[in-house]
């Protein structure tokens, strides 16, 4: 019983870990064998779009699934009817291209950025006459983190937009003076069952994920979000974990993106959650009955970016759960994350701000 894995980084490994008590083998392909997941299980090494690894990957597998929502979705459907791919390849397809990412909401009625398809300078200025400024310019593709991404305020700030492009196809949306950003994850298993997390409240910085709290919002956002997740899963009859990302604006949801994988603002379900979005991503791909993705308190995740500070340090802070993936550090990258469980929101409040200053905030 063994499920195979495109791509080995943390969320690989972190899946690899849920596994591990259900009996569960993993076997990853990387295009490295130094990464968080071969730190844990067995890998092959080489490129994602290599058809011989992916057909020894599919022999040794029941599964197959990915950590990455940018590996080719041509080399794994070339692997043809006879292997089991989970989350289906058509909802990789939407979610590599902003632009189908959008239409797709559209087509959910899951109300989403205004935006138009830029790929050229005259598509922008007609894009920005329509929209508005300021906005922001993204490339279709490849963007993660922030990456890929301008701000435009000015015309005056057309050619540089477009020169940082270097003639990617791109898209424009309306800038969301947004009030907070939050996420819903959720699975949904073959068999039809659902099981939804409590929403996510994200805080970014530089376009990257820094701290996340949960539960987090009203009820009634909290039902609306879940309601437009279980649209999205229904719509792909999708079995695995599913993200939502939104922008909060005067109470309202506005769809920013979607990633068909577990995703780093649900990393606190691992210690906050009866069952963890990793375990629930394996029992969904695997037929398994869904666990309760009941709250076990008020949990903060913070993500240790960059640099890793001592572990003594974060450890002295009582009931701080660290995972270190192992990773060389370097400017902006995912080191690993800690989570804290309280009681109550206040309490929460409080362990955080002990974390945040360990962290250097
Ligand atoms: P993304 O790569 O689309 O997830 O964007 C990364 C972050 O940039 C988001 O989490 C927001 O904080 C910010 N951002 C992206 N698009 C917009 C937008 N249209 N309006 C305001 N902020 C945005």
């Amino acid at each position: 019983m063994t499920v195979g894995i495109v791509g080995a980084g943390q969320l690989g490994r972190m899946l690899a870990l849920a596994g591990y008590p259900l009996g569960q083998d993993v076997l990853f392909l990387d295009r490295s064998a130094d990464t968080p997941g071969a730190r844990v299980a067995p890998t092959l090494c080489g490129e994602f779009t290599d058809r011989r690894l992916l057909r020894e990957l599919a022999r040794r597998s029941e599964v197959i699934t990915f950590d990455w929502e940018n590996v080719s979705v041509e080399s794994l459907a070339a692997l043809g009817r006879g292997t089991r791919i989970a989350p289906p390849l058509a909802a990789l397809a939407a979610s590599q291209d902003r632009l189908s990412e959008k239409r797709l909401f559209d087509r959910l009625r899951i109300p989403t950025t205004r935006y138009a398809a830029v790929d050229s300078r005259a598509a922008l200025l007609r894009a920005i006459r329509r929209i508005g400024l300021p906005g922001v310019l993204k490339t279709r593709r490849m963007g993660y983190d922030g990456k890929g991404q301008a701000v435009l305020r000015r015309l005056d700030d057309v050619d540089a937009a477009l020169a940082a492009l270097h003639g990617q196809p791109a898209i424009y949306e309306e800038f969301v003076p947004f009030d907070c950003e939050v996420s819903v994850i959720g699975a949904r298993s073959r068999r039809g069952e659902f099981a939804i997390y409590p929403l996510n409240g994200n805080e970014h910085r530089d376009g990257i994920l820094r701290v996340t709290r949960s539960p987090f919002g009203t009820a009634a956002l909290q039902r609306r979000a879940a309601g437009h997740l279980r649209r999205v899963l229904e719509h792909f009859d999708y079995a695995g974990v599913l993200n939502i990302e939104f922008f909060v604006r005067r109470g309202r949801l506005v769809a920013n993106e979607t990633a068909p994988r577990v995703h780093n603002s649900g990393h606190w379900t691992i210690e906050g959650a009866e069952t963890s979005q990793f375990e629930n991503h394996l029992r969904a791909i695997l037929d398994l009955p869904l666990g309760s993705t009941a709250p076990r308190g008020h949990s903060a995740m913070v993500n240790l970016i960059g640099t890793l500070p001592p572990r003594e340090a974060l450890l002295s802070i009582p009931g701080v759960h660290l995972h270190d993936y192992g990773k060389t550090p370097r400017a902006g990258r995912k080191l690993g994350h800690c989570t804290v469980v309280a009681g109550s929101a206040a309490g929460r409040e409080r362990l955080l701000r002990r974390l945040l200053k360990v962290v250097g905030d």
